[in-house]
């Protein structure tokens, strides 16, 4: 079968490649898919998109316009498909609905351990031989409340981990699963009585309309002053603004994310070169306690071959006629991403 593979990176090629052996015709674009680069999917029988193309109504019409029966998300979430409009078309949508979890579980701990250790100002310090130790006073996690919003297969390792490092865990998911309670210290609570009571509050949730900016300014209010905030999650999960506002007033202790709300213009480009002009991720990027990474939680070399080996799969079960195990039907609740 004949894809078009957008967004696609050094990576991308290197991995899907391996997990294809030549059996579907892959085509890589280096373009993110939009309306206005949709034409290039002219020809294929299928697209393989990442987190930030833009799969609305508008483009998915020039997708079906040109022959394009098959949407496939190498990723989890799908909250960048207009699920509604592609099923009106005929184009059936993939996902890979499950990949390393641990991926992004231990980059949300290597980001506490960055914020919590100041790892990222002691690198940099030694380098240039400052031996110094003013400033990098850090705290114990061990005995610390951890607050898990979203317990699902990441939210459930994160939690282990944490676990292990001695703290308590309060834990809270519109749909609750028996294994959190399982872990040592870890208990459900109420979403106030995790924002009132935790140290450290990481968001595994997805993005759905009744999660977008769940971290606003009336949630951070109800936290503990110097809280550490983590998101690995997505972008508008957090109001960006508001965290600003915590950080400035000193109730946001520390920021780590690993998304961000406006990441579709930033992340996974080299832009050293070039004047950002998104003033409120340079603001945020001016505190000496926030830490960002450019959406690279999942980027491990097995979460990597977990999507490339599905995505493949999903093409050959397409091709095959075969019913389709990571179909994301039109009616579903939007999940993870
Ligand atoms: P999952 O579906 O296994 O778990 C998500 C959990 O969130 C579920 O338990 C679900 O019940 C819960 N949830 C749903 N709506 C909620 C709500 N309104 N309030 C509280 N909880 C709610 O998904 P997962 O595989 O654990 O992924 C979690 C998130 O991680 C994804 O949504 C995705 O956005 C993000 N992610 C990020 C990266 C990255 O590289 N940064 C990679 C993969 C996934």
């Amino acid at each position: 079968m004949n894809v078009a593979v957008f967004s696609a990176k050094s990576y991308d090629k290197q991995f899907l490649s391996a997990a294809n052996a030549g059996q579907h015709e892959l085509t890589f674009f280096e373009e993110r898919l939009h309306r206005e680069t949709a034409s290039l999917a002219s020809g294929f029988a299928a697209v393989c998109v990442f987190v930030n193309d833009e799969l609305d109504a508008e483009t998915l019409q020039i997708l079906a316009a040109n022959g394009i029966k098959l949407v496939a998300l190498r990723c989890t979430g799908f909250n960048n498909v207009d699920l509604n409009a592609a099923a009106q078309l005929g184009i059936k949508v993939v996902r890979v609905v499950s990949y390393s979890p641990y991926s992004v579980a231990e980059h949300a701990v290597g980001l506490i351990l960055m914020l919590n250790r100041k790892l990222y100002k002691a690198y940099n310090r030694v380098r240039e031989d400052n031996f110094s130790l003013e400033g990098l006073v850090g705290f114990d996690l061990h005995g610390r409340t951890v607050g898990v919003i979203g317990t699902g297969k990441i939210g459930l390792i994160f939690a282990q981990i944490m676990s292990g490092f001695g703290c308590y865990l309060l834990g809270y998911d519109a749909y609750p699963n028996d294994r959190f309670e399982t872990i040592a210290n870890a208990r459900y609570a109420e979403l106030p009585e995790l924002l009132a009571n935790s140290d450290i509050i990481s968001l595994h949730c997805p993005l759905t309309p009744e999660t977008e900016y769940m971290i606003n300014a009336e949630a951070i209010a109800q936290m503990k002053p110097g809280v550490m905030l983590i998101n690995t999650s997505r972008g508008k999960l957090l109001d960006t603004r508001a965290a600003i506002d915590g950080i400035k007033a000193g109730k946001v202790g520390y920021l780590g994310i690993d998304v961000y709300e406006e990441e579709d213009d930033l992340f996974f480009r080299d832009l050293s070169s070039t004047i950002i002009q998104d003033e409120t991720f340079q603001l945020l990027q001016s505190f000496p306690n926030v830490v960002i990474t450019a959406h690279q939680a999942y980027f491990t070399a097995d979460a990597l071959e977990d999507i490339s080996e599905t995505t493949i799969a999903s093409l050959t079960e397409f091709e095959q006629g075969r019913p389709l195990s990571n179909e994301i039907a039109a009616k579903q609740p939007a999940t993870a991403k």
